[in-house]
Parts: C-alpha cells; structure tokens; sequence
C-alpha cells in the first residue's frame, strides 16, 4: 500500500474529479494531504450544505469503483494554460511556476496541476493485492477559505476529508474527534461560566468570570506556595518598560514579530524622549532587580518567580480559545547560579515541575529538548555548553527524552514537558531553558570565591506555563469534571421546602468556615431541579437536607459521577471532604 499521505492527496483529486462530475462549472483552487487527510478548494456556483457532503461521498466511493489510473505528464506551459482553459486559480499556479515544464496529473476526466506523488491507480485487480485506496475515508466539514489565505482574494469552499489505511483507524479517529468535542474548553468555559472572549475587547484576550476567576487564583496560590518553600523570591515587575530594555535583550531584534508595536509617548508631549513596549517576556525585569545590587557568590543560586502578565501579538484568526491568546500569566521564574550549581539547580527545577503535575493529576509525559534555532544570541560555545547542561540534568533524572531540532529560544536551548491526556493528545506545560547569552548582555555578575567579578548562567522556567493555556488544559484534561480541590464551587447545600433553609444555611455555614466553597441553594425552584442544575455545572457534591437530616444533624450526599451515595452525618461528610481535598482528589 502507498504511503498514508499519497492516499490521502490521491483522494483529494477523486473528490475534486467527483465535484466536477456533480457541478460540472467548479473552479479549482487546491487540495493537499494534511495531518489525518485532505481538502480541496473549490469556487462553485452555489454554496455547499453540510447535507451535499454525503452526496459527493457517494460519489467519490462510486468513482472509486472504477480503475482510474493517476498519469503523471510533464507538459509545456503553453500546453498547460491550454489545458487549464477557464481555471483562472490553476493558470495563476502555473504563472507562477519559474520552469518551462509543468507537471499534470490525469485521473480519469480530472486534470490536475501537480507534482505528486499518487497512488498508480484506484483499483488494482492483481490478486493478492489491496485496494490502493481503502475505503477508510469520510468528508468531515466546509468551510470558507481565501484563495491562498488572503483576505484580499476571493473566499472558496473548502471541503475537508479524513482518510487511513484501514476502516478501524478511521472509526478508531472519529470517535476520539467526538470525544475530543465533548472536552473542549471554548465550550465548557461557557457551559461552566468561567470565562468569555468579548470582541469588543478583542481576540485572544480572556475576561474570567467569578468562577474561572477563583479557579486561576487557587492555581496561582498553591504554585507560588509551593515556590516559596523552595526556596524561590516572589517580586513583580511592570507590565510596559522602555523599549531600550528590549533592545539590550535582543528581544527588538529577535522577537520582534511576536510583540505589539512600542508605544511613542512623543505623541503625548515633547518631553517624553522615550518608546514604550508592552512586555513579551518577564526576563529583562528581574535581570534589572539582580543588578540592582553588587552580588556575591554566597547569595546564589538565587531565585525570582513572578506570576507575570505578558503580552504577545498572534494573529486574530489564529487565536484560539484558552490555548493561544494575546495577554497571558506565566508561572515565571529565572535562577542565576554558578556553573558548579547548574546542574543540581536543572535537576530540582525537573523535580519540582513533575511533582506539581501530579498533583494537578498528569501522570503521562512526554519530554523534549529543543536546540538552537535559525534566529539566535551568543557565541555556538555558549549554546553547546547550555544544551549539554540540559542533556546531563535529563540523563541524571533517568528521564526518557526526544529532540527538537531547532526548536529553542532565541536565548538558550529547552526542555518542555507535554502531558498526555486520556484520548492520547499531548498537551505542551513545563518550559525549563537555560542561557549564558542575557547574562552577558546585560552584563550581569557576581563577585566569586576569589573576589573576582564572573558573569552567572540563569536559567528561565514556567512549570505550568501560562495560566491560562493550564486551565484550557485542566478543562479538556478533566473533561470540565475538575478534581474537588480546584473546583471553584465544591458543594451545594439543597433544602427540600422552605422549612429546612434555616439548617441549610448552617451547612454551608460550618463548609465555609472550613474554607469549602459552598453555597445554599434556595432558589424557589424544584430540588429534582436544583440537582439537575448541579449535574449540569459539575459540582463535586450536592446535598440534600429535609426532615430526616434536619432532625440527625446529617447529609444526604450526591457525589458527582455517582449519583445518591447516602445519608451522612454532617461532621463525618465535613472530615470525608477535608482529607479529599488535602489528598487533592
Ligand atoms: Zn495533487
Ligand atoms: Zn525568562
């Protein structure tokens, strides 16, 4: 069988062969292989329904039928313009071809202008042998899509497909793609009220509702505790700093297209000489702390950690949900150490950062290092010397890693760690780098054993990453059913008439006393209603108090994913919850 990606391109052209059959006056733009299948773009007549979808699928498998077989020719490009007579996106194509000759495909009466590779043909009789092309396909969705993805041209209709090699893998995709649906975070963070992107605000920046908001802010406790115990300082710096800073950084030179223009406060009065920026990077800030005074070897390895908002500039159509935004908070920390402490101060960072995933519930990691990229600082010796120090902290923690060619900070190699989820996607959080390069150009130093000034290596590192991405995760991780301790409601007291309120109040009373968020429900609705709502919302535990429990000082209990676990007393239910959330169920 023919490599999964030529199958898939060589249905591209089927279904483009097929369109042709049903609307025989379609313009072509192009259809490619992508990761799990294939599309094409068409400039049809009509618009297409999602209801035309099995229609052309019916067709495809029709054609499929057949034996077509892919000819490869190679033609002039008079020859070629004559051919593609009418196709004003394929004689753009061929326009822009430098050869003389171009490449076509004929698939029955389907021409396409293409280098390949194809499958031979569609069917291949020989005994023995299978199908060229399984019927392990299915067209999934249209969408529009702008003729080489510029806004400026005119918008065609993109028909997406998914194909593999067997109908299993197919079925074994879609089923993983619905339970994917079910966990995405864009939906849940609306179904649980957490958050909402507000384009009157602008894409890719979060405004966090109450509860998405408390959700954050139980995260962002429990890491910074967790920092301050080893051993970490919490400072925090401003959100815009003179555009100068950038420039000693490198970051005006080598990270220009990620920030948003600088802010010229010329524009306001005369007096002001200087350009602002918006920070990227929570760096240049602490670095500017560390030389705020003469350092001495004996206060190293010292550590800053910030909950630091940053600012990046994506493009608005490729935004998306939590995960890629525009105003983001890190999990920042830089260490400055000396060569000696480099590789014990790596090794914590690691253990450290697998310890709190844990606790958020990741037991799956994968683990990567990434190299030095196209755009970089520094001399090659310094970077050789930061990766080595990275390979030595990940074969001294007996740690299974790939590597990332080219994939590092204009600054310094990387270590990232991606968890896995349950439906086997891998999800990027822990980034650990280490950098001789900022040092130097900041010129930052210490006073060694000898007295002598000597530049410190620093390391940057963001355990969960950003916040935000984290709680995207978390949600989707989680399915939005989030572990008792990180739920931003735990539990909801229900009475059954208006005659119970007064002791469920008292409930609630003696949860919140004990730091449970927890509220009564007395709405005037029904207590099967009431119930509902909570399944809904996904809280951990909703209890019903009546007569019974009014009079035995109890609890009847239903716990999430379980429904109705019981009568309670209410002491017994307050010590039950207290350990789950110290055990971080
Ligand atoms: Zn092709
Ligand atoms: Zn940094």
């Amino acid at each position: 069988m023919a490599k999964i990606e030529t199958i898939r391109h060589s249905l591209s052209h089927i279904m483009a062969y097929a369109v042709q059959e049903l609307f025989p006056d379609t313009r072509f733009g192009i259809g490619p292989a992508i990761e799990n299948g294939f599309y094409y773009d068409f400039d049809l007549k009509r618009s297409l329904a999602p209801e035309d979808l099995p229609k052309i699928e019916g067709k495809i498998k029709e054609l499929l039928k057949k034996e077509i077989v892919f000819k490869k020719k190679i033609i002039s490009k008079e020859e070629a313009k004559k051919i593609f007579k009418g196709q004003p996106y394929k004689l753009e194509l061929i326009r822009e071809i430098p050869e003389k000759t171009v490449s076509i495909y004929e698939s029955g009466d389907f021409v396409d202008l293409c280098a390949g590779p194809h499958v031979k043909s569609t069917l291949q009789l020989r005994s023995g042998q299978s199908k060229e092309i399984p019927e392990a396909f299915k067209l999934t969705k249209i969408a529009g899509a702008y003729w080489k993805g510029n806004e400026k041209n005119p918008m065609l209709t993109r028909i997406y497909g998914v194909a593999f090699k067997s109908k299993k893998e197919l079925k074994d995709f879609l089923l993983k793609e619905a339970e994917a649906e079910k966990r995405d975070h864009r939906k849940l963070g609306q179904k649980l009220d957490l958050f909402h992107i507000d384009e009157k605000a602008g894409p890719g920046l979060i405004l966090w509702h109450p509860k998405g908001a408390i959700l954050k802010k139980i995260i962002e406790d429990y890491i910074l505790g967790a920092y301050l115990k080893e051993g970490y300082q919490l400072v925090n710096t401003p959100h815009i700093a003179k555009l100068n800073l950038w420039e000693t950084s490198g970051h005006t030179q080598f990270y220009r297209e990620n920030m948003f223009p600088p802010m010229h406060l010329r524009e306001i009065t005369q007096e002001e000489k200087d350009d602002y920026q918006l920070k990227p990077m929570n760096c240049p800030g602490h670095i500017l702390i560390y030389k705020n005074e003469v350092r001495s070897y004996r206060q190293l390895p010292l550590r800053y950690t910030e909950l630091g908002t940053v600012y990046r500039y994506e493009r608005s159509g490729t935004v998306y949900g939590l995960t890629r935004v525009r105003g983001f908070t890190q999990d920042d920390a830089h260490i400055w150490c000396t060569p000696e402490q480099l590789g014990g101060e790596i090794i914590s960072v690691f253990k450290l950062a697998l310890r709190l995933l844990r606790d958020f519930g990741f037991k799956e990691y994968e683990i990567y290092l990434s190299t030095r990229p196209k755009k970089y600082v520094g001399t090659l010796k310094n970077w050789q010397k930061s990766t080595n120090s990275l390979k030595y902290a990940l074969e001294k923690s007996k740690l299974k890693y790939q590597i990332d060619p080219g994939e590092g900070v204009f600054y310094g190699p990387k270590i990232d760690i991606k968890v896995k989820d349950s439906i086997g996607r891998a999800w990027q959080l822990t980034t650990i780098q280490v950098d001789f390069n900022l040092p130097e150009k900041f010129q930052m130093t210490y006073i060694n054993k000898n007295g002598k000034k000597q530049t410190p290596i620093m390391i940057h590192r963001a355990l969960l990453g950003s916040l935000e991405r984290f709680i995207g995760v978390l949600l989707e991780y989680y399915a939005g059913n989030l572990p008792l301790w990180l739920s931003p409601e735990q539990i909801w007291v229900i009475p059954v008439g208006s005659r119970h309120e007064k002791y469920a109040k008292e409930v609630t009373k003696r949860c919140q006393v004990l730091g449970f968020r927890c509220q009564t429900k007395d709405e005037n609705e029904t207590v099967s209603k009431k119930i509902r709502d909570g399944e809904i919302q996904k809280i951990p535990y909703l209890l019903v108090v009546g007569d019974k429990e009014v009079k035995e000082k109890s609890v009847r209990i239903r716990e999430r994913g379980k429904g109705d676990i019981g009568i309670m007393k209410l002491d017994k239910f307050l010590d039950k919850v207290k350990i789950e959330i110290e055990r971080k169920k």
